[in-house]
């Protein structure tokens, strides 16, 4: 830090004080994660330098031969990992990718159907405040009353609205989604099935979710999530159904300019530990730290939507404590537990106050913790919710242990 400090302290400050609180707070936001040195180091490069608009042997700019190098590196490193024909690896996000494939494949007006927002899908799957929601008819679907997909009214709805688009995928789904039968609704009614499976990207590697890729034509991804690689986007899909679409125009010039050279080197590398026998290891234990999180706080009667999780998520409903997301994000927050409030399924409450809490298990299952230490994680929670404000620093106390135990590697 001493090059930013020597220019700029006010920034050298702000980047210590988050270093300190990532340090003395555990993370169960489930969209985070803690990167290795390896990709931070590339997202921190000199190829930051670089402008490459066009792709690897077709650039608008000289001087392209290194960085080709490392883009068709992290091509030919993701096709491997998830076992398909074509990648796009320069989405700057999920959001960006997610736009590029809607706006290679559908026309303004076009009718879509995404998982609504507030049973656990992406604003970018057609919520009216986002592109989606506003240049495409949305028909959302969403959860049956116990947490789960409701497939027979997804393929009601289809029957019903025949999009030209089924978007498959969640921010807040706890549950395995069956890509098989999201293929047939969408056959039955002539729909393309794009999946985004930013969330279970890194399961998915480690073969530990059903991958979508045999079943949709599209796939979108972030790179940041349980995948442990830098903040971006990628998407992917087969030789043929990317002659049809070209998503390579659909990304630049259509919705984005020069791609960020430094973080798809970040990506590349990303992809080269995902390829590793440990990766797959360190997804395995996340589900492990997701059972052990979950049963925690059943069996101190915290009730989770849909009575569990299959993979690094879990919704906490609040309403049987009578007590809002807003509040108990909060409190967790005071006890150095990092989360967010998130809606459950017929939530009476509003988006930004919400009757739950998500946590998941990515990050702090990268910094070290294991089922025991969920079950400490479950026990703090446990009496945050029951207790409020007197059970803080009792609830503090037990992550100081945990934060002790696993500290962070230190920045450079
Ligand atoms: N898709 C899903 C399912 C997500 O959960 C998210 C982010 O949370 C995104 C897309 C968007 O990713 P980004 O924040 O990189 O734009």
């Amino acid at each position: 830090l001493e090059d930013i400090q020597a220019v700029d302290p006010e920034i050298a400050a702000a980047i210590t004080a988050e270093f300190d609180r990532q340090n003395s707070h555990i993370e169960l936001i489930a969209s985070e994660n803690w990167v290795s040195p390896a990709v931070m180091s590339a997202m921190g490069s000199i190829l930051t330098n670089k402008y490459a608009e066009g792709y690897p042997g077709k650039r608008y700019y000289g001087g392209c031969e290194c960085v080709d190098v490392v883009e068709e590196l992290a091509r030919e490193r993701a096709k491997k990992l998830f076992g398909c024909e074509y990648v796009n690896v320069q989405p700057h996000s999920g959001a960006q990718a997610n736009m590029a494939v809607q706006f290679a494949i559908l026309k303004p007006g076009d009718t879509i159907m995404g998982m609504n927002l507030d049973h656990g899908g992406h604003l970018t799957h057609g919520s009216p405040v986002n592109f989606s929601g506003t240049y495409f008819h949305v028909v959302p679907y969403g959860v049956n009353d116990e947490g789960f997909i409701d497939y027979d009214k997804v393929r009601e709805i289809a029957l019903e609205c025949k999009p030209k688009m089924i978007i498959a995928g969640a921010s807040a789904y706890a549950r395995t989604i069956d890509f098989k039968k999201f293929r047939e609704i969408a056959d039955e009614v002539n729909a393309v099935l794009m999946v985004d499976m930013a969330h279970i990207a890194g399961l998915v590697a480690a073969g530990l979710h059903p991958s979508p890729i045999p079943y949709a034509d599209v796939v979108t991804t972030t790179t940041h999530k349980t995948l442990r690689g830098p903040r971006g986007g990628m998407i992917l899909c087969s030789d043929e159904v990317n002659k049809k679409y070209n998503f390579n125009k659909a990304i630049f010039p259509g919705t984005q300019g020069g791609p960020l050279m430094h973080v798809i080197a970040a990506k590349a590398v990303c992809f080269e530990e995902a390829l590793k026998p440990e990766f797959k290891t360190y997804q395995e234990q996340i589900i492990k730290n997701a059972q052990a999180l979950c049963k925690g706080l059943q069996k101190r009667d915290v009730k989770i939507v849909s009575g569990g999780t299959d993979n690094h998520l879990m919704l906490v409903d609040l309403t049987p404590y009578d007590l809002t997301g807003k509040v108990v994000e909060k409190l967790l927050d005071s006890a150095h537990i990092t989360a967010n409030k998130n809606t459950i399924p017929n939530d009476p409450q509003k988006p930004f106050v919400t009757s739950g809490i998500r946590l998941g298990t990515p990050a702090a299952t990268s910094r070290g913790l294991k089922e025991d230490d969920f079950d400490q994680v479950a026990e703090a929670i446990a009496m945050l919710i029951k207790e409020g404000e007197p059970a803080v620093e009792k609830a503090k106390a037990i992550i100081k242990t945990l934060t002790d135990k696993y500290p962070l590697q230190p920045m450079h």
